[in-house]
């Protein structure tokens, strides 16, 4: 089941989804079926438990890879002299838009039905921030969406709610879109699925990910500031078996292979365990500072947190490796991991 949004002005229970900065809510009962690791187009597909869902795609020019040696080199420039990806500042998004329902009217034509589109006039939105361009269409279902450049990030984002004649799309698009976001707040990315929402500073980019029942893995890395890596488990009682929460972090987690010092602390306002060590080895270490080249900051210092979160049945584990001197992020990782 998908986490409830703490949200104290809305009565229906909503869940927040959150991939890569894109961040919304959707009713309580819907789910992620779909995503792209995929930095520079990313994907999104949410399912409702009976015929709608909802589709998100957006494509990131500062996350592409150049395809030639000058493009790689102005994209290394532009990240030392921090500057943005030149774009234009009314950008036209009617071919994207086209091209995007294209493939909609032959999927349409193929079940034999007619399809009709309605392609709003370009607006502004969110204050200035946004150029959008709404549509709706209909044609072997009912589709209602929007595509926007955002001119903060400088992505450009198609979501669309599609759902069967009778389903209310209008009503879900209205309330997917009315809190959707497209980029990092406050210097942190939320990331929210399957019932874990948690977040990382800005910075870091996610390495890998793994969702099976009852397992959850979520991986994340910054050449500069280390490694982080999020766990959590679902049915706690069952997983963890007669082992203490600090066996599970010891054996589970790396904080045995690190030679880690352990204090039982609070998490979230559970009885929870915290351990501190350090890569040591000569394998592991010469790992660690393959993993920070070209910096040269190996991520050596290991922290780690676990607990148990007995609202939810759930158990978290959270790690991170850190360059000597960088400051801890331990403390903020587990106040942004909501586990009830
Ligand atoms: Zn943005
Ligand atoms: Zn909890």
């Amino acid at each position: 089941m998908a986490p409830r949004a703490k949200r104290d002005n809305q009565t229906e229970d909503r869940a927040l989804i959150g991939w890569d900065g894109i961040r919304f809510t959707v009713p309580g009962d819907w789910n992620v079926t779909g995503v792209s690791a995929d930095r520079a187009n990313g994907y999104l597909k949410v399912d409702s438990p009976q015929t709608m869902f909802l589709q998100v795609k957006w494509a990131d020019p500062s996350a592409a890879r150049p395809r030639t040696l000058a493009g790689m080199v102005t994209q290394m420039l532009r990240a030392v002299r921090k500057q943005p990806e030149p774009a234009s500042d009314s950008p036209d998004l009617r071919p994207t838009l086209e091209a995007y329902l294209k493939e909609t009217e032959r999927r349409a034509r193929k079940q034999r039905q007619q399809f009709d589109c309605k392609i709003r006039p370009q607006t502004s939105e969110a204050g200035g921030e946004r150029v959008a361009v709404h549509f709706t269409w209909t044609g072997g279902g009912v589709g209602q969406g929007k595509i926007w450049r955002c001119t903060t990030c400088r992505r450009t984002v198609i979501a669309q709610v599609v759902g069967q004649g009778k389903d209310p799309v209008a009503d879900v698009a209205a309330s997917v879109f009315s809190d959707m976001r497209d980029h990092p707040e406050g210097g942190w990315t939320v990331w929210g699925l399957f019932d874990l929402v948690m977040a990382v500073p800005q910075s870091f980019v996610l390495r890998s990910h793994k969702f099976l029942s009852g397992y959850i893995r979520l991986e994340f890395g910054d050449r500069r500031e280390g490694r982080i890596l999020a766990e959590r488990w679902g049915l706690a009682s069952i997983a963890r078996k007669k082992f203490t929460i600090r066996e599970w972090l010891g054996q589970m987690g790396e904080a045995q292979k690190h030679g880690s010092e352990y204090a039982d602390v609070t998490a979230n306002g559970h009885p929870a365990v915290r351990a501190t060590g350090r890569v040591s080895g000569l394998l592991a270490t010469l790992g660690a500072v393959r993993d920070s080249l070209p910096s040269v900051r190996p991520a050596t210092e290991y922290e780690a947190c676990a607990w148990e979160c007995d609202e939810t049945n759930k158990l978290y584990v959270l790690q991170t490796w850190r360059p000597r001197g960088a400051s801890s992020l331990m403390g903020d990782l587990v106040a942004r991991c909501e586990c009830h």
